[in-house]
């Protein structure tokens, strides 16, 4: 059985008040035992958030990493970087960080095995443009892009990273894909997987991101192939992070 993953994505949001009252109402209400939360914090507050969540079950998480392990590459956070400050997960590939930032896929595979290399968890982030599915080009995407990376890695290697499906058409639009949509996506890529090692497949979480909220949250979580969140802006609320986890 695969645990489901409820992951926030604060993106470039919050603050350490923010931290300190998620902490404050984690503690209180408690976090459902049936999933795993995890939080992908703004680098500068992935320290305090260590202190903050000590005893709470919340992985924490990095939204990005450079690939080189150290060195003279000023702005960047190294992989171990993250890990030494609590983060067990990065995400890779994000599509803001593909758009805005330019990252390729030749850079995505790079920063996973940096990832890998340092013991953490990728959330390795695949989607289509609308214009790439009004084109009906959706699972050539998005098999391309998990594909530029899993075709790289050592088997081992491939069944540490968790894949986030996110309609690029999705993202903090409030659209988001319906059930039946992201099923068919996420079934997709279980299949793809499955030409790489069936047991592979079958271990492998896979999430759905864009415009998740407590409202959608159940059904999409129902689906057979849907194995937990990448929620960015309904994580930016304890009620709505909460909420989700508990519809999963
Ligand atoms: P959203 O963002 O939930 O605000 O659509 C999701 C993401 O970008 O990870």
């Amino acid at each position: 059985m695969r645990t489901p993953l409820i992951a926030g994505n604060w993106k470039m949001n919050g603050s350490l008040a923010l931290v300190d009252s998620f902490a404050r109402a984690f503690a209180e209400r408690g976090i459902p035992a049936t999933v795993e939360a995890a939080l992908m914090l703004p680098a500068p507050y992935l320290y305090a958030a260590r202190q903050a969540f000590a005893e709470l079950p919340v992985a924490l998480g990095g939204q990005t990493l450079y690939h080189q392990t150290s060195g003279a590459f000023t702005g960047e956070v190294s992989a171990s970087m993250l890990g030494d400050c609590g983060a067990r997960y990065v995400l890779v590939g994000h599509s803001e960080r593909r758009e805005l930032f330019g990252e390729d896929d030749a850079e995505v595979l790079a920063r996973v095995k940096a990832a890998l290399a340092a013991e953490l968890t990728p959330v390795l982030c695949v989607g289509e443009t609308l214009e790439e599915r009004d084109a009906g080009r959706t699972e050539a995407v998005v098999l391309g892009q998990l594909a530029a990376v899993f075709d790289a890695l050592a088997a081992d290697e491939r069944s540490r990273v968790v894949v986030a499906y996110e309609p690029v058409w999705a993202i903090g639009t409030g659209r988001t894909a319906t059930p039946e949509q992201a099923q068919q996506v996420h079934a997709a890529l279980r299949a793809h997987l499955a030409t790489y090692d069936p047991t592979l497949a079958e271990g492998l979480r896979l999430l759905y991101g864009g415009s998740m909220k407590a409202a959608n949250a159940a059904e999409l979580l129902a689906q057979p192939d849907i194995d937990g969140g990448l929620v960015g802006g309904a994580s930016l609320q304890v009620d709505d992070f909460l909420a989700i986890c508990q519809s999963a």
